[in-house]
Protein backbone atom coordinates (compact mmCIF):
# COMPACT_ATOMS: atom_id res chain seq x y z
CA UNK A 1 0.00 0.00 0.00
CA UNK A 2 1.29 3.28 -1.15
CA UNK A 3 1.51 5.42 2.40
CA UNK A 4 3.32 8.15 0.92
CA UNK A 5 5.06 9.59 -2.39
CA UNK A 6 7.14 12.25 -3.45
CA UNK A 7 7.20 15.59 -5.66
CA UNK A 8 8.70 13.18 -8.57
CA UNK A 9 5.60 10.83 -8.32
CA UNK A 10 2.38 11.35 -10.74
CA UNK A 11 1.01 7.72 -11.28
CA UNK A 12 0.64 6.43 -7.87
CA UNK A 13 -1.59 8.42 -5.00
CA UNK A 14 -1.70 7.25 -1.77
CA UNK A 15 -3.66 4.33 -1.06
CA UNK A 16 -2.81 2.29 -4.34
CA UNK A 17 -2.15 -1.69 -3.52
CA UNK A 18 1.14 -2.27 -5.33
CA UNK A 19 3.65 -4.86 -5.82
CA UNK A 20 7.88 -3.98 -5.53
CA UNK A 21 9.96 -5.73 -7.53
CA UNK A 22 13.11 -6.48 -5.75
CA UNK A 23 15.41 -4.80 -8.89
CA UNK A 24 15.44 -1.63 -9.60
CA UNK A 25 15.64 0.39 -13.16
CA UNK A 26 15.18 4.38 -13.69
CA UNK A 27 12.58 3.56 -16.83
CA UNK A 28 14.65 6.14 -18.92
CA UNK A 29 18.19 5.12 -19.85
CA UNK A 30 19.16 2.47 -22.91
CA UNK A 31 18.86 -0.33 -21.30
CA UNK A 32 15.87 0.00 -19.52
CA UNK A 33 14.39 1.55 -22.50
CA UNK A 34 15.58 -2.07 -24.37
CA UNK A 35 13.42 -3.79 -21.52
CA UNK A 36 16.99 -4.97 -19.77
CA UNK A 37 15.75 -3.42 -16.36
CA UNK A 38 18.20 -5.68 -14.61
CA UNK A 39 20.99 -3.79 -15.45
CA UNK A 40 19.79 -0.27 -15.38
CA UNK A 41 22.61 2.22 -15.99
CA UNK A 42 21.50 5.03 -13.16
CA UNK A 43 20.46 3.60 -10.40
CA UNK A 44 23.59 1.97 -9.02
CA UNK A 45 26.07 4.69 -7.78
CA UNK A 46 29.25 2.09 -8.02
CA UNK A 47 31.51 2.70 -9.96
CA UNK A 48 31.30 -0.13 -13.17
CA UNK A 49 28.61 -1.70 -11.53
CA UNK A 50 25.02 -1.58 -13.63
CA UNK A 51 21.58 -2.47 -12.06
CA UNK A 52 20.28 -2.34 -8.47
CA UNK A 53 18.25 -4.40 -5.72
CA UNK A 54 16.87 -4.23 -2.39
CA UNK A 55 19.16 -5.32 0.29
CA UNK A 56 21.91 -6.73 -1.87
CA UNK A 57 25.92 -5.99 -1.73
CA UNK A 58 27.19 -4.04 -4.44
CA UNK A 59 23.19 -3.40 -5.73
CA UNK A 60 23.05 0.06 -5.03
CA UNK A 61 22.10 1.86 -1.13
CA UNK A 62 18.84 0.29 -1.19
CA UNK A 63 18.18 -1.06 2.08
CA UNK A 64 15.81 -3.84 2.46
CA UNK A 65 13.25 -5.46 0.01
CA UNK A 66 11.72 -6.75 2.69
CA UNK A 67 11.05 -3.90 4.86
CA UNK A 68 7.93 -3.14 6.20
CA UNK A 69 8.14 0.31 4.72
CA UNK A 70 10.20 0.72 1.56
CA UNK A 71 11.17 3.64 -0.09
CA UNK A 72 11.23 2.96 -3.98
CA UNK A 73 13.28 5.10 -6.56
CA UNK A 74 11.38 6.04 -9.97
CA UNK A 75 8.49 4.71 -8.36
CA UNK A 76 6.06 5.53 -10.99
CA UNK A 77 8.30 2.85 -13.50
CA UNK A 78 8.81 0.33 -10.28
CA UNK A 79 5.48 -0.22 -8.38
CA UNK A 80 3.00 -2.39 -10.23
CA UNK A 81 -0.50 -1.34 -9.22
CA UNK A 82 -2.78 -4.12 -8.14
CA UNK A 83 -6.53 -3.70 -8.60
CA UNK A 84 -7.93 -2.35 -5.19
CA UNK A 85 -9.32 -3.48 -2.06
CA UNK A 86 -8.61 -6.71 -0.40
CA UNK A 87 -9.09 -9.56 -2.06
CA UNK A 88 -6.38 -12.31 -3.19
CA UNK A 89 -3.44 -10.28 -0.81
CA UNK A 90 -1.61 -13.59 -0.27
CA UNK A 91 -1.82 -14.44 -3.32
CA UNK A 92 -0.15 -11.10 -4.57
CA UNK A 93 2.36 -11.49 -1.89
CA UNK A 94 3.88 -14.30 -4.06
CA UNK A 95 4.65 -11.25 -6.66
CA UNK A 96 6.75 -8.93 -4.28
CA UNK A 97 9.85 -10.83 -5.13
CA UNK A 98 10.83 -12.77 -8.64
CA UNK A 99 7.33 -12.87 -10.55
CA UNK A 100 6.82 -9.17 -11.14
CA UNK A 101 10.33 -8.03 -12.53
CA UNK A 102 8.89 -9.66 -15.94
CA UNK A 103 6.06 -6.44 -15.85
CA UNK A 104 9.34 -3.73 -16.34
CA UNK A 105 11.12 -5.72 -18.36
CA UNK A 106 7.88 -6.48 -20.85
CA UNK A 107 7.82 -2.35 -21.81
CA UNK A 108 5.49 -1.77 -18.46
CA UNK A 109 5.50 1.99 -18.18
CA UNK A 110 3.71 4.52 -16.53
CA UNK A 111 0.24 4.88 -18.21
CA UNK A 112 0.89 1.51 -19.56
CA UNK A 113 -1.72 -1.51 -18.76
CA UNK A 114 -0.75 -3.79 -16.24
CA UNK A 115 -1.48 -7.95 -16.59
CA UNK A 116 -0.78 -10.39 -13.11
CA UNK A 117 -0.01 -13.57 -14.22
CA UNK A 118 -1.30 -16.47 -12.08
CA UNK A 119 1.15 -18.17 -10.35
CA UNK A 120 2.05 -22.17 -10.91
CA UNK A 121 0.55 -24.15 -8.12
ZN1 LIG B 1 17.49 2.59 -16.32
Amino acid sequence: MVEEIGPGVSRLKVGDRVSVPFNIGCGTCRNCIHGWTSFCLRVNPIEGMDGAAYGYANMGPYDGGQAELLRVPYADFNLLTLPAGSEHENDFTMLSDIFPTEGPAHGDRPGAGQAVQPAAA
